[in-house]
């Protein structure tokens, strides 16, 4: 079991304010990028691939082989438009009564971040002692291509499992697209509808 200590809980805090800090408007993802390998590289993942398309790779090999399971997140953001209309600088991620505030921090790089950790710290408290291997891909351009730069991921990883992390109001399912078997679980990203302005 990955334990959450107050260490960790501020290393995470620190680490998605600078994805926030990161501006990554779709095909501008580079800064997120830089800042995942940061990540991944003081966390001892085992490799970091970034594909033909720009979407950052993270991968911890357990110990023993099977299953591939892989969490998925976009790195790119709607854009802000009128910076006078946000009460908060969207690029500052300020944390105000134990909110943080700016673009992207929802939709969605609190989850990308909190999916990093989750993966890093896992693997740690077991020694990397666990069967299979563990992905977190940070995904381009989902904001304008859906779907197209994700299947480049599939075809690199050929995960068993997929789970995605869009905010989805817990109403989480599982799908089966084409090319997965029916036993195997993939939480749709055709729940997220995007809506424009959000946060
Ligand atoms: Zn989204």
């Amino acid at each position: 079991m990955s334990m959450l200590t107050d260490k960790r809980r501020d290393e995470l805090v620190a680490f998605t304010q600078k994805m926030i800090q990161a501006p990554s408007y779709s095909g501008q993802e580079n800064k997120v990028v830089e800042e995942m390998k940061a990540f991944c590289n003081a966390h001892h993942f085992t490799d970091v691939y970034v594909d033909k398309y720009g979407n950052c790779i993270c991968h911890i090999k357990g110990s023993k082989p099977d299953p591939k399971i892989l969490f998925d997140g976009h790195m790119d953001t709607v854009p802000v438009g009128d910076p006078s209309t946000w009460d908060h600088d969207p690029f500052a991620a300020e944390i105000v009564d134990g909110k943080m505030y700016g673009r992207g921090t929802s939709d969605m790089k609190g989850a990308l971040s909190a999916m990093l950790a989750a993966a890093s710290y896992y693997a740690e408290d077991l020694n990397y002692d666990f069967p299979g291997d563990i992905y977190v891909a940070g995904v381009v351009h989902e904001e304008c291509f859906e779907g197209v730069a994700a299947r480049e991921i599939s075809a690199y990883v050929k995960p068993d499992y997929v789970i995605i992390g869009e905010a989805s109001q817990l109403n989480w399912r599982a799908a089966c697209p084409r090319n997965v078997p029916r036993h195997r679980l993939h939480h749709s990203r055709r729940l997220c509808d995007h809506p424009r302005g959000s946060a």
